[in-house]
């Protein structure tokens, strides 16, 4: 399959090509040439979700160097399940995306990326290295992706004080080839510097880079496969489609939703939760798409004013008007937040993330306008990440899953980072661990 740019203007490439280029040429975002169809038979024979992952992706790998390893590659970042599971109340349910090493589901995409990364052939014989900022998920998730992978040194920048004190442990953890630098600045100002450092010509001479955000479609189609596989196992049981609420802060995990259903999948509705991040919401509600500054949230991971992802949305559906038809999307503040969080654990003893909640909030919401069928909210990390918000809202200690206890465990050290690029260039050129 060939993949061209939302934008129009940048000449049609390879899955492989769209992985080592991240963005565009001409700044779009890369997109499928056109959309596969499935009907739920040819996934008969899949029952694990690497095999129906390599099912559903299939069709985007035809053709690309990566094609015959592609099952090599679904089993390699697929190796822990997203089950869907009931909640207390009738017909609801959660599909569980945090049962990976950093105990969010930022794990699936940056597991599929990295085994496509080292698969993939190289031009230079320095060690490639992958630059990310982060506002609290993605940088461990990477980091835990590509930890000890020769060829490979990472970067993560997240800015001090704004992630929780167990992501910002894990973000340190990893020490060898991976590097936590916290920045005395916002989400944006890593982002920023960032930016800069790609657009440096004289440095990527000297240290090449690549990027692992969430506009990669490495991260993005691996998104795809757990919706497919949810919406399978629902449809075989009840011969229903699964009505989705995803938790959204970049569109990533939601627009992976929209295109499983525009594959054929048995998905019915998909609603956005947002936090009090606005873009998104002021929209779907009629407004021109305004995109701004971020504010800070008790939903850290989704504090997003710039969904990057929306560009992808837009050209799934350029007519506006059906765009805000097509999808209900609402916007979750701090005090509905912890409101939910205490009035679950109280009535239900159900304990979820923030970030899980604000989809949980927005699924009571639509029940109570009558929306029938089964819903899954997508949760989309573990909420012993987030213990010091939790614990005080449901006064009970969150118990900590075995893989995010093992990173806890370790001592955990990053380094502090001026938020001013010649800092970072000079970090970056410091022969830092990895180069092989
Ligand atoms: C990244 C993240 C989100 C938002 O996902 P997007 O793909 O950016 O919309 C939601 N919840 C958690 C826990 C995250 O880490």
């Amino acid at each position: 399959m060939k993949f061209i740019s939302t934008r129009g203007d940048a000449p049609a490439t390879t899955l492989s090509g769209t992985i080592a280029a991240g963005l565009a040429p001409d700044g779009g975002l890369y997109v499928p040439a056109e959309i596969p169809r499935f009907g739920v038979d040819a996934f008969a024979h899949c029952r694990t979700l690497p095999q129906t992952a390599a099912r559903l992706l299939a069709p985007f790998f035809a053709d690309d160097p990566l094609a015959p390893e592609l099952e090599t590659i679904c089993r390699e970042a697929f190796a822990f399940d997203a089950p869907l599971r009931a909640l207390a109340t009738p017909r609801d349910f959660v599909l569980d995306l945090f049962h990976g090493p950093t105990a969010a589901f930022k794990d699936f995409g940056a597991r599929f990326l990295a085994a496509c990364m080292r698969r993939l052939p190289r031009d230079s014989d320095k060690a490639l290295t992958i630059l990310v900022a982060t506002s609290g998920d993605t940088g461990a998730a990477v980091g835990a992706a590509f930890a000890g992978i020769a060829g490979f040194r990472v970067v993560i920048l997240y800015p001090d004080g704004r992630v929780s004190p167990r992501q910002a442990h894990q973000l340190g953890c990893f020490g060898g080839n991976v590097s936590a630098l916290r920045v005395a600045g916002s989400f944006d100002d890593c982002q920023q510097l960032v930016k800069q450092a790609f657009a440096d010509a004289e440095l990527r001479e000297r240290v090449p880079l690549s990027s692992a955000n969430s506009i990669s479609l490495g991260r993005l189609l691996p998104q795809m496969a757990y919706y497919a596989q949810a919406a399978l196992a629902h449809w075989r049981g009840t011969q229903q489609p699964l009505h989705f609420v995803v938790p959204t802060g970049n569109l990533g995990n939601g627009f992976a939703c929209v295109l499983t259903r525009a594959c054929g999948l048995p998905i019915g509705q998909i609603a956005l939760a947002t936090n009090a991040n606005q873009t998104l919401h002021e929209f779907f509600a009629g407004a021109a798409y305004t995109p701004r500054a971020s504010i800070a949230t008790l939903a850290n991971a989704m504090d997003v004013g710039a969904p990057s992802n929306f560009e992808r949305l837009r050209w799934l559906y350029p007519d506006a008007a059906e765009l805000r038809r097509e999808f209900r999307v609402a916007a979750i503040d701090d005090a509905a937040i912890a409101q939910t969080i205490g009035s679950r654990f109280r009535s239900h003893g159900e304990i979820s993330c923030p970030h899980t909640v604000t989809a949980i909030r927005l699924l009571e919401t639509l029940r109570g306008e009558g929306a029938d069928g089964d819903w899954a909210a997508v949760a989309t990390a573990h909420p012993a990440k987030f213990d010091r918000i939790i614990e005080p809202l449901i006064d009970t200690k969150v118990p900590v899953p075995a893989a995010l206890a093992d990173l806890l465990a370790r001592p955990g050290a990053a380094l502090p980072l001026a938020s001013d690029y010649p800092a970072l260039r000079d970090f970056l050129e410091s022969g830092a661990p990895g180069t092989v």
